[in-house]
C-alpha cells in the first residue's frame, strides 16, 4: 500500500478532472457541483478558482492559448485572464437534462467528454463525444450512465474508459489518424463493495491508476490481465481521478468530493474534498493539451 499526503485542503464538493500544464507548471481541476475551474500552483500552494456559472465537466489545455471546457451547456472556450467565456458547440441540445462529467484530450489532441443524466440515477441517457481540432463534434460511444475516466496506451493504439455504474474499466483500439475506436471488451473490474470506477491516469508502464468513489482508494492495475498491482490509501471516501504531474511526472495528483455525505460521514474525514498527492515510484505519462 501506498501513502499519499495531503496537498491542498480544497474543501470541495465535487472535486474532479485534474489535468497537468507542463509548460506552466500548474494543476488544473474543477468543483463540478461549484461551477469552478481551478488553477492550483504546487510551487506557490496557491488556488485560483473561476465561476463558470453551470456544471463544468472538464478542463484542458488549448495549444492555441486559454482553456477548452465542457459545461452542462456543451463545449466552451475561457480564457483564464479574463475570464471571458466563449460558447463553440453543444453536441446534444435535445438533452438538457444531462451534463458533461469527465473529459480529456487523445494522444492527437481530440478532446474527448461525455456526459451524465442529472439526477444520475437514469441510467444509460449519456454519451461519449469526441471534439476534433476543427471543432467538429462526433458521438463515440452511446447508453453511457457516468461517464467518468479516459486514457490511452503509449502506443496510441489503445483507449480506455470508465463508465462508473457498470464497475469495469473497457478498451477500445483506437484509430488516431481518424480517433475511431472498435472491439470494446471489459479490461478491469472493481468487485462489489470496493466503490466505483471513476477518473483515472495512466503511468509510463501502461499501468491504470483508478480512482474509486466510496472505496478510500486509488488502484493501480494491469490492463492487460486485469490484476490489482497496488493501491494509494487515501484519507478520504471519494477519490474522483488522478493525473500524474510535477517537472519529472512522479507526483500523482489526486482530487476528491466531499458532496452528498451525510454530516457524520463527515466528521470522520475533514480532508474530503482535498487535493492530495502521492509519490508512487513510477513516472506517468504527459496530460495531452487540446490541438485546437
Ligand atoms: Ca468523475
Amino acid at each position: 500500500m501506498i501513502t499519499c499526503e495531503l496537498e491542498y485542503d480544497a474543501k470541495a464538493k465535487l472535486g474532479e478532472g485534474p489535468c497537468w500544464d507542463a509548460r506552466n507548471q500548474l494543476l488544473y481541476w474543477v468543483d463540478i457541483e461549484r461551477f469552478e475551474v481551478h488553477a492550483y500552483n504546487p510551487a506557490t500552494k496557491t488556488d485560483r478558482a473561476i465561476n463558470v456559472g453551470q456544471h463544468v465537466g472538464a478542463a484542458v489545455v488549448r495549444q492555441s492559448g486559454g482553456l477548452l471546457l465542457a459545461l452542462r451547456e456543451g463545449f466552451f472556450h475561457l480564457d483564464p485572464i479574463t475570464e471571458q467565456l466563449t460558447h463553440l458547440i453543444d453536441p446534444e441540445p435535445e438533452c438538457p437534462e444531462n451534463r458533461f462529467n469527465d473529459g480529456k484530450c487523445d494522444p492527437m489532441g481530440r478532446f474527448w467528454a461525455g456526459t451524465m443524466h442529472l439526477p444520475e440515477t437514469e441510467m444509460n441517457c449519456g454519451h461519449l463525444y469526441c471534439l476534433d481540432k476543427d471543432l467538429s463534434v462526433r458521438r463515440r460511444v452511446d447508453d453511457v450512465s457516468i461517464s467518468n475516466g479516459l486514457a490511452w496506451s503509449a502506443d496510441e493504439k489503445t483507449m480506455y474508459f470508465v463508465d462508473s455504474p457498470t464497475r469495469v474499466c473497457v478498451a477500445f483500439d483506437y484509430d488516431k489518424a481518424t480517433g475511431g475506436i472498435s472491439n470494446r471488451r471489459v479490461v478491469v473490474e472493481i468487485p462489489e463493495g470496493e466503490g466505483w470506477p471513476d477518473g483515472m491516469t495512466i503511468d509510463a508502464e501502461g499501468m491504470l491508476w483508478i480512482a474509486l468513489w466510496d472505496g478510500w482508494q486509488v488502484r493501480r492495475y494491469n490492463p492487460q490481465n486485469g490484476a490489482l498491482l497496488n493501491a494509494i490509501q487515501v484519507p478520504v471516501a471519494r477519490p474522483t481521478s488522478a493525473v500524474f504531474g510535477g517537472e519529472n511526472l512522479d507526483t500523482l495528483y489526486i482530487t476528491s468530493a466531499s458532496t452528498r455525505l451525510p454530516a457524520e460521514a463527515l466528521a470522520e474525514q475533514p480532508l474530503a474534498g482535498g487535493i492530495f498527492k502521492a509519490n508512487p515510484g513510477v513516472r506517468g505519462t504527459p496530460t495531452f493539451e487540446f490541438a485546437g
